[in-house]
């Protein structure tokens, strides 16, 4: 059915990689970002995450794949960012997409489209991208923190993702919002769909800033209307932002003392707030341990794109003779 796209691994080598493609599988949609060989967008569109059935998710996949294919009359490289992570037997560990959880995609995709194919953690992914020709290119060590509706992060050293004994390192938005600060803010510890209490996600994530807000008793319905009201200096939207970027600060300088890095790149819809680079530096030098520093705090250079940059990237790798992104870079 697919047969454009069967071509084994040897040929895809003789054809010299022309063409990149990274797919972001979302719980809701699957985005395709086609890139050429100097990573410059060519095309990019999404589709309604199949949930329910495998075959219908893989069939999704091949048939972008083979869209990419026919416009480009290339046989591009696959790379996959997901929310998950590959379990010690192998196969994927995948709560947001019930039809893929417990499956060997890699080999499943790989084989129906004839190519091997790359399948990172969505984070990870995001952190690989902006520490390969992003923000934080260059760096040493660099730590990525999303916060979005929910929370999570990565870790790259030296431009590579560290991965951890079993695939889950950077799961840090379920350690525990300081003491210190639960006391000063009287917030309770809020139970957490990890099946612990005062996780950081339930207090820094979107929805932990909104549910902040009817904390201090502030009426406000998106983050937008909160930043808003902060900007404008509306007293209500002052006390809870400042708590937030206290919370902020606080977990940050947490994260420093266990990992020391370079820079931190923050990525999801909070991330987007410009006053978080402003205020944080100053609250962070109170956290930190003595007679040190800080690290930079910034915002990804390719915001929502990244997480299918990074994939891209990676899906190249298993078929480049050096460091995929050190081509372009050259
Ligand atoms: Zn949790």
């Amino acid at each position: 059915m697919f047969s454009s796209a069967r071509l084994i691994r040897s040929d895809l080598n003789m054809a010299r990689v022309e063409m990149i493609y990274g797919l972001d599988i979302g719980g809701t949609k699957i985005e395709i970002a086609v890139y050429d060989e100097r990573y410059e967008l060519q095309a990019s569109w999404r589709v309604d995450t199949p949930v329910d059935s495998y075959n219908t998710f893989l069939d999704t996949i091949v048939e972008m794949v083979v869209e990419a294919d026919g416009r480009s009359k290339k046989v591009g490289t696959v790379g996959l960012g997901i929310p998950g992570y590959k379990g010690l037997d192998g196969r994927l560990v995948c709560s947001n997409i019930p039809c893929v959880n417990g499956k060997y995609l890699k080999q499943d995709l790989s084989q129906r489209l004839g190519r091997d194919v790359v399948i990172e953690n969505d984070v990870m992914a995001f952190v690989y991208s902006e520490s390969n020709g992003g923000v934080a290119d260059g760096h040493e060590n660099v730590l990525g923190v999303i916060l979005g509706t929910g929370m999570s992060g990565a870790l790259c050293i030296n431009g590579h993702v560290y991965h951890g004994r079993q695939n889950v390192a950077g799961e840090y938005g379920h350690v525990g919002l300081s003491g210190a600060l639960l006391q000063r803010y009287d917030f309770p510890k809020r139970a957490c769909g990890c099946g612990s209490f005062g996780c950081v996600e339930k207090y820094l994530s979107g929805p932990g800033l909104l549910w902040m807000s009817s904390h201090f008793g502030a009426e406000y319905e998106s983050v937008i209307d909160l930043v808003r009201g902060y900007q404008q200096k509306e007293r209500c939207a002052v006390v809870v932002f400042n708590a937030y970027l206290d919370c902020l600060g606080s977990y940050l300088s947490e994260l420093t003392k266990m990992f020391d890095p370079h820079v931190i790149v923050l990525g999801g819809g909070i991330s987007n707030i410009g006053e978080i680079y402003d205020a944080i530096p100053s609250i962070m030098a109170k956290y930190v341990l003595v007679n040190t520093s800080p690290p930079k705090v910034v915002a990804a250079m390719y915001g929502d794109s990244s997480g299918v940059r990074g994939a891209a990237i990676l899906g190249q790798g298993v078929y480049a003779t050096e460091q995929p992104y050190s081509r372009v870079r050259a």
